[in-house]
């Protein structure tokens, strides 16, 4: 297996006039479980396809533990690519489907087997190894597709929206599966998804782009608590971006109160209520706030039955100003 130090140095592709990724530099260390997050059309799969070798690299080098990587074939890599559609063989079963990129390799039968065997094991399909993909549920055949891409011992394991797929139920499952199966193989994984709640609840290193840049990478917690942007605080989601004292500022939704004063919050405005949203333990409120725009607070259930608020009602709102975070 590869050293799995990944490092992107200026890495740029175009096509024709468009530039999908804009001379990005990263470094994912081993072991990493990295998130690509972005809008739809911000360059997430084109990075992804560069690195895999999907795609042909208009500027700029990869480089994969002492070795630069950019021009060598996907197989030559370490690297290996879940893709989205699973894209698995219907007519073979799918401990064929798991040991095929071995037979290509020219590995021995009873190897190849072993081998997909092992992998079969870690993904809990050992019981489905003769059956073909059109009878399995959609998220057995993800599985198929990741036995597939771990068979060939990759250094780093790169899976476009892998989880998209599936129905909520499903994708909650299937997200504590991959991120157990990174931490027993301790290779690299790059995800991309466009869920911020994926990214967070999976990431160590979340990398959030747009328009072919990297607007932001950092853990979770530095994303969410120190956005760089605008752009970053307000697609992380959970904060309020408003213009107070002259400058930009993000306060947290659930740092924000409806109603009478408390110790501490020392921010105070008012505001019409434009929308209640009610959410199980939290309910959230809308608000018009002359000159700062729209504030959403969020409100735990007690608090708001304690205190409802109606549509068009003009209300009072608190923070702590030690809540409030102007970007860097
Ligand atoms: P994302 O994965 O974040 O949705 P992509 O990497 O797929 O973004 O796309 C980035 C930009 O490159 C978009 O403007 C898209 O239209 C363009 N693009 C992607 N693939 C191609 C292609 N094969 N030919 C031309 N333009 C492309």
């Amino acid at each position: 297996m590869a050293n799995g130090n990944l490092e992107l140095i200026q890495l740029t592709k175009r096509y024709g006039e468009t530039v999908a990724v804009d001379a990005i530099d990263l470094k994912v260390p081993a072991g990493t479980y990295c998130c690509f997050l972005g809008p739809s059309g911000c360059g997430k799969s084109s990075t992804m396809r560069m690195i895999a070798g999907h795609e042909v690299v208009s500027s700029g080098d990869i480089v994969l533990g002492a070795q630069n990587v950019t021009d060598l074939p996907p197989a030559k890599r370490g690297t290996a690519m879940m893709f989205q559609s699973y894209a698995l063989f219907p007519h073979l079963s799918v401990l064929d489907n798991v040991a095929f990129s071995l037979k290509m390799k020219g590995v021995e039968k009873t190897e190849r087997y072993r081998k997909a065997g092992a992998v079969m094991e870690l993904v809990d399909l050992t019981k489905y190894a003769s059956r073909m993909p059109a009878q399995l549920s959609g998220g057995q055949q993800q599985r198929v597709a990741l036995a597939r891409a771990l068979v060939t011992d990759p250094g780093i394991l790169l899976l476009d929206e892998p989880l998209s797929a599936l129905d909520p139920f499903l994708r909650l499952r299937v997200r504590t599966e991959l991120k157990r199966l990174q931490r027993e193989l301790g290779i690299s994984f790059l995800h991309v998804t466009h869920g911020q709640d994926e990214a967070m609840a999976l990431a160590d290193l979340v990398v959030i782009m747009k328009d072919g840049r990297i607007e932001q990478a950092g853990t979770p917690q530095e994303v969410f608590h120190r956005p760089r942007t605008e752009f970053v605080a307000r697609f992380m989601g959970g904060h309020n971006v408003v213009t107070l004292d002259g400058r930009p500022l993000t306060i947290r939704a659930d740092r924000v109160r409806l109603g009478g004063g408390e110790a501490g919050a020392d921010r105070s405005l008012s505001g019409e209520i434009r929308g209640v949203e009610y959410q199980g333990a939290t309910v959230t409120v809308v608000l018009a706030v002359p000159d700062a725009g729209e504030i959403t607070a969020v409100i735990p259930e007690e608090r708001f039955v304690a205190s409802p608020a109606a549509l068009g009602e003009t209300r009072a709102i608190h923070w702590s100003r030690a809540d409030e975070y102007a970007f860097a």
